[in-house]
């Protein structure tokens, strides 16, 4: 060990032992994991006392994440590769107990789900992503590369903990990138197991330590530490606008995946028992926690009846009037003095993500068990419209014809620029919604998640960068371009 690291370890130690003097609990060692069977990866506790990866402090934890950068600029290519294959092996390997251990922490969301999105971080691109440019003329040739930034400062969001560090270090350190997490306080156990376990496994097969590091116990304070640490190079947030705010205002440059309120338009040509499975799978994954979820529908009035039909048909349960108004007066939370006219009114956390038989009991409706998403007819202006719920409750607009539907899909996005969808088999109308809501990603005749490769082509991710333009990350989007320009010689014409 060099002499920087011998300190961090002494100064992370003499940082506990004060803890403990100061009456906290002093931290818990994570059990040793192990990989299943077919995986190559076997976890045991090797630091003995030191669990790997994770840090009370955020200088510490960013002086440690510089190291291993240092480190794995010297072990090169086939150290990233190997560290993303441990990642996804992993991910895979302990899907059912980590998605187990997630839901118990968070409270929000669904067990099968939660292990499919740990067992879909295996189709997380990695190195292979990353491409130089060529060039060679008379003047002779000039490569341009894609190279690291160094350390990058990330947020993570509640709903998806475990996924989204996972998703994170795979993207980044395909860059050559090493990372310190401030998780979400209310999921923050989880993805401190989870780092364990991950860099406990790297250091024993590529010798580099805190490849990446997770604040064990986050606050604003160790996120405000975070960004403004000197080795921090760069920002990558996931999270609503809070968060986005937040970093956009270090002065950092900051990538930043923020909130969505995914509109689905519905016109008369569509395939109306397709859309409303799409709708169903899409809204009722996770119980519509991901940021790519259906939120609203809008759909025109000649097949307006007909779709909500075959939203029944397929499973969905609808709510009456009545219902609704119980739903909306116990999903969203009003100031004191403040009705249903609120600007800002708050989301119910307590109804965030969970089952759509819960929300049902809210709404004092009888459904039959099994029913994975729940829907009401509802006026455009309605709260549940407006307002990125997260439930999988759907409320469904009835609209004279597109152009409405199309106009009230924008308004309802608020220019998010997130996702949208659209399910038609007329061109024209597909491209007045792709040009009017100007959204990153845009999804005709498929559910949401065919947007993130899920029945649809493309790679997935769980930072989807909206604000800042950079769109669905992947390794090229946590990379410096740099030019090598060599004068004249090495062409071979
Ligand atoms: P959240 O905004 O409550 O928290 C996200 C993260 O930001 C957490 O780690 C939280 O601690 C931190 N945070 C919040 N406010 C902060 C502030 N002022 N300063 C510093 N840190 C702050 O969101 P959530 O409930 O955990 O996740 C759901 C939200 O995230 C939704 O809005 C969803 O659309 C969005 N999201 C977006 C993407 C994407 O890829 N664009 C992915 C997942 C979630």
């Amino acid at each position: 060990m060099n002499e920087a690291l011998i300190r961090s370890v002494v100064d992370e130690v003499l940082g506990r032992l004060g803890q403990s003097q100061a009456g906290l609990a002093p931290q818990k060692i994570a059990p040793p994991v192990t990989v299943g069977a077919h995986s190559s990866v076997t976890v045991k506790s090797s630091s003995g006392a030191r669990p790997l990866g994770v840090f009370q402090d955020a200088g510490q934890a960013c002086e440690a994440a510089a190291m291993a950068f240092k480190q794995l600029q010297q072990k090169g290519v086939a150290a990233r590769r190997r560290i993303i294959e441990i990642i996804k092996e992993m991910c895979f390997a302990n899907a059912k107990e980590w998605g187990r251990v997630e839901l118990e922490e968070t409270r929000i969301g669904r067990l099968d789900h939660k292990i499919g999105k740990l067992t879909g971080i295996r189709s997380v691109p990695g190195v292979e992503f990353i491409h130089p440019n060529g060039w060679s003329g008379d003047h002779g040739i000039m490569l341009e590369e894609y190279t690291p930034f160094g350390v990058i400062g990330a947020v993570t969001p509640s709903t998806h903990s475990i996924p989204t560090v996972a998703c994170n270090v795979v993207s980044m350190v395909a860059g050559g990138n090493t990372v310190v997490f401030n998780p979400h306080p209310n999921a923050a156990r989880c993805a401190a197991m989870a780092t364990r376990a991950f860099n406990e496994a790297i250091a024993r097969e590529v010798g580099i330590e805190n490849v990446f590091c997770l604040i064990e116990a986050p606050t604003l304070e160790s996120f405000k530490a975070m960004c403004s640490h000197p080795e921090v190079r760069l920002l990558c947030v996931t999270g609503g606008p809070g968060v986005v705010k937040a970093a956009m205002q270090t002065g950092k440059r900051a990538i930043c995946a923020g909130p969505g309120n995914p509109p689905v338009v519905v016109d008369e040509t569509a395939d109306l028992d397709r859309a409303a499975r799409c709708v169903i799978m899409g809204a009722a994954f996770d119980n519509n926690l991901l940021c790519i979820g259906e939120k609203e529908v809008f759909v025109v009035e000649k097949v307006a009846d007909a779709f909500m039909k075959a939203l029944e048909k397929n499973g969905a349960a609808r709510l009456n009037d009545s219902q609704l108004e119980r739903l909306s007066k116990a999903a969203f939370v009003f100031k004191e003095g403040q009705g249903a006219g609120c600007p800002h009114p708050v989301v119910n956390r307590d109804l965030v993500g969970r089952d759509a038989a819960v929300l049902a009991q809210a709404a004092g409706a009888n459904v039959p068990s099994g029913v994975e998403m729940l829907f009401a007819e509802t006026e455009a202006k309605h709260i549940f419209v407006d307002e990125e719920q997260m439930m999988p409750f759907v409320p469904v607009v009835r609209v004279k014809n597109v152009e409405e539907a199309i106009q009230e899909a924008k308004r309802a996005e608020h220019s998010y620029r997130h996702t949208s969808i659209i399910h038609s088999h007329d061109v024209e109308n597909m491209t007045a919604m792709a040009r009017a809501l100007d959204t990153t990603i845009f999804v005709k005749n498929g559910s949401c998640l065919a947007g993130l490769g899920n029945g649809g082509e493309g790679y997935p991710s769980f930072s989807i960068a909206t604000p800042t333009g950079e769109g669905i990350t992947n390794p090229k989007t946590f990379t410096r371009v740099r030019r090598c320009v060599m004068v004249d010689n090495l062409r071979i014409y």
